[in-house]
């Protein structure tokens, strides 16, 4: 009797705890749908109380976007929690992100792993990108880059995204990627990178120092560690190459992908990319998705042992952007220069079919500015500029309208010529702009005031400045608030 009652508990703990996700039920052969990840959701969380999922919006395709809480108590209701926020495939064809965020889940629910969420409260988006995951596309279903679209936010799968960061302000987030090494040029080259895992950190200069230090010297090593541990390879994110050819640097400054966007919002924030399969889909699946887990749960590790430290770093950080007591200048134009130093770069010959570390002479991991701005009290959008408002209500950018106070003074830009600058390989509109003083003449018109002292402060200087690489004006739909021998429409608030 005491035999059955023990294998009983047995089988109800196994039915509870151990869900196999779909793609253990496939046995490794075929790749989780939009619709089993709808029912696995459905089944793993009617049995846990603390976990939870909602549909966050809808794809191009009107597909659900799921979003599945993990909190002890009411989501984000007890304050001292570090709150943590993971998204998975943006990009269709990168399916380990999502298989590992399932098999996550799983994890989570073990009951040795509870005790992560007496500090955190966490959220996991496994799949933004449903439509371009059915036909392993990288792209959304209107052909966008959905990582390409957190600075325009065109997107119903971006806008979900950031809506509910802008609900909740997660203080650390990551979104998981997956990175393809089988390139034509590292194939004439010879070898090919071959780390399970590779992650890179925020770096754009406008970020707190304090949160890039710490992504740097703290958590890429915890990371490495972690995953070593567990038999999966790592490196940190080194795109660019072949060595030689053209140089290698780590992750892009541009605000306009997923940890980037969050990142300038002084976000402890990553990117993690897990090593694509030779055939882009099933190859290897089973090492790909426990590697882009084992990674997932190395991020909820180090926010649950470092939980104090972080969010008083991250509530300080995030404060100087919301009373604007941060630097004036603001970098707009930035670049990827040497320090000096060489990078011992592992990867693997295609001819000896061995791994085996290549020295990197051109190796640029500075990120520098080449042109800074000094930073407004805001900006006047005239009221006809309904496209900038309509993105501004996508960020949730608080504006109110304009009246005029007293010692208010206005700067705008005349544009004398429209000229290209080389963005990590793209080239891209670059305006010749002179600075006029308005003093205190504001041209009639009516205007919104976007302040800079809120949270998006950077953002909002980065977006709207007409010389910035990184702004606007760099995409189609607003690229015609460039004239040449004209003003730029968008004027500078001196206060
Ligand atoms: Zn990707």
């Amino acid at each position: 009797m005491r035999h059955l009652t023990y294998l009983l508990v047995i089988i109800l703990a196994g039915l509870i705890f151990a869900q196999k996700t779909p793609l253990q039920k496939s046995d490794y052969s075929a790749i989780t749908s939009h619709a089993q990840i709808s029912r696995f959701l459905e089944e793993v969380t009617s049995a846990h109380p603390w976990v939870k999922y909602e549909t966050i919006g809808k794809s191009v395709g009107g597909r659900e976007l799921f979003a599945v809480w993990f909190s002890k108590s009411d989501f984000v209701a007890d304050h001292s929690k570090l709150k943590v926020l993971i998204f998975c495939q943006q990009h269709g064809n990168e399916q380990s992100g999502k298989e590992g965020a399932l098999l996550l889940i799983q994890e989570l629910l073990k009951p040795e792993n509870s005790y992560l969420f007496d500090k955190i409260d966490f959220v996991l988006v496994p799949q933004v990108n449903p439509d371009g995951s059915e036909t392993n596309s990288r792209r959304n279903k209107n052909d966008m880059d959905l990582n390409r679209n957190h600075l325009i936010l065109s997107e119903p799968e971006t806008i979900a995204l950031h809506k509910l960061f802008n609900k909740y302000l997660f203080e650390v987030t990551m979104d998981v990627h997956e990175y393809f090494p089988y390139g034509d040029t590292y194939k004439e080259f010879g070898y090919r990178a071959n780390s399970d895992i590779e992650a890179g950190r925020t770096t754009n200069l406008n970020i707190s120092g304090k949160i890039r230090e710490l992504s740097k010297t703290r958590y890429l090593p915890f990371l490495k560690k972690q995953l070593n541990a567990n038999n999966i390879s790592y490196f940190e994110y080194s795109p660019g190459g072949p060595p030689e050819k053209e140089y290698i640097r780590h992750s892009t400054f541009d605000i306009n992908d997923g940890r980037q966007s969050l990142g300038i919002q002084n976000t402890f924030s990553f990117i993690q990319e897990g090593l694509n399969g030779t055939d882009r889909f099933l190859d290897n699946i089973k090492h790909r998705t426990e590697s882009q887990m084992t990674g997932m749960m190395a991020l909820l590790q180090f926010s649950y042992d470092n939980k104090y430290e972080l969010k008083q770093l991250i509530a300080a950080e995030r404060s100087a952007l919301i009373n604007n007591t941060v630097s004036p200048k603001v970098a707009i134009q930035l670049d990827h220069f040497p320090d000096g130093t060489k990078l011992e770069l592992p990867l693997l010959s295609y001819y000896t079919g061995r791994d085996t570390v290549i020295t990197v002479t051109n190796y640029r991991p500075l990120v520098k500015a080449i042109h800074e701005v000094t930073r407004p009290a805001g900006y006047l959008i005239p009221s006809r500029l309904i496209e900038i408002i309509e993105w501004a209500d996508r960020h949730q950018i608080k504006y109110t309208p304009y009246t005029k106070q007293s010692g208010d003074k206005y700067e705008h830009y005349f544009i004398s010529s429209i000229d290209s600058i080389d963005f990590e390989g793209d080239i891209i509109v670059n305006p010749d702009v002179k600075a006029h003083d308005l003093g205190t003449n504001l041209p009639q018109d009516t205007y919104l005031f976007i302040p800079v002292n809120q949270l998006k402060n950077n953002t909002i200087v980065i977006a709207l400045e007409p010389k910035s690489e990184l702004g606007l004006v760099t995409y189609p739909g607003f690229k015609h608030l460039l004239q040449k021998d004209g003003f730029y429409p968008i004027i500078r608030l001196i206060r």
